[in-house]
């Protein structure tokens, strides 16, 4: 058995040393001792002038998918959309729950956090999409996501299993979405048993019972609820998302499932930008806590 001891004001931990990637364009804490990868892809603002913005998007041309490349001028096909806006102070919100997990119960989590803007590059995309094939972008993207298999990896070799959380915001709403790869309508079902054909990114979690592990006592929307952290979809009291806009989880929830267990929070603009930016950060580290000792996953070195 592992055991936990909160220090004491005159024993706070060393802030978490971080190291930066490729050129800057994300900041890396390596040396986790625990279970846990915290990313957060979309908070970054800087603004590299080498590399062109993503806002003009991919192509799309008779009888074929899209393609992105930076330099097409698409005059023969239709534009294809790209997201390029920034997720505000998910960046300090990721970095301030981890330093409490660091202070409170000297849990270092590893930690992956986007610096550069979204418009230059999309860590949460598929390399094409992401980098629209600029070469100084794909080493960015190259350098996020080596990173954070290399914390996947340790993490399996080491603990045999963890969680990898991945920290969004959205203007949607005053409420947080907790994305397992379920969408809003296999979510708004009355029995979650019946959505078993579709994956979940917490499937190790999920072995007994889809309703307990997705909206039961310890499911993640539960906690941060029980945590004061406002309302959260699904949850034991919020079960169902309704028919809104749902973000379900995106690359970084959907790609490294084989190995850890994947959890995409989209948090409110008031949670991770308000005046309360920062007690929410300490509730947020509390939620993980809870949610990985409830769930027999916290496994300390
Ligand atoms: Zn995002």
């Amino acid at each position: 058995m592992f055991s936990f001891f909160s220090l004491t004001a005159t024993q706070r931990s060393i802030p978490l040393q971080y190291v930066d990637g490729y050129r800057s364009s994300c900041k890396l804490h390596l040396a986790g001792n625990f279970n846990l990868i915290i990313s957060a892809p979309h908070g970054g603002n800087v603004m590299t002038n080498d590399i062109p913005d993503r806002t003009p998007g991919g192509c799309r041309r008779a009888g074929s998918s899209c393609t992105w490349h930076y330099a097409d001028n698409c005059l023969d096909g239709q534009r294809c959309a790209t997201t390029t806006v920034q997720d505000y102070l998910s960046d300090e919100f990721a970095q301030n729950v981890a330093e409490e997990l660091n202070n409170k119960y000297n849990l270092k989590p590893f930690v992956v956090i986007g610096k550069w803007h979204r418009k230059k590059v999309d860590f949460n995309r598929e390399i094409n999409e992401a980098t629209l094939n600029h070469p100084e972008a794909i080493n960015a993207h190259k350098s996020y996501h080596t990173n954070l298999k290399n914390a996947i990896n340790k993490i399996e070799q080491q603990y045999g299993k963890g969680l990898l959380i991945d920290i969004h915001g959205q203007g949607v709403g005053n409420f947080t979405m907790v994305g397992y790869l379920l969408d809003s309508d296999l979510l708004n079902r009355d029995d979650l048993q019946s959505t078993l054909a579709t994956t979940t990114s917490i499937e190790q979690l999920c072995v007994f019972n889809r309703n307990e592990c997705i909206r039961g006592q310890n499911a993640f929307g539960t906690i941060m609820e029980t945590n004061e952290l406002g309302i959260a979809y699904p949850s034991k009291l919020h079960p169902k998302p309704g028919s809104g806009t749902f973000f379900e989880g995106g690359y970084i929830t959907r790609n490294y499932i084989s190995q850890i267990n994947a959890i995409q929070t989209e948090l409110p603009y008031d949670m991770r930008a308000g005046s309360y930016k920062r007690v929410n950060a300490i509730k947020y580290a509390r939620t993980l806590f809870d949610y990985m000792t409830l769930n027999n996953l916290l496994l300390k070195t």
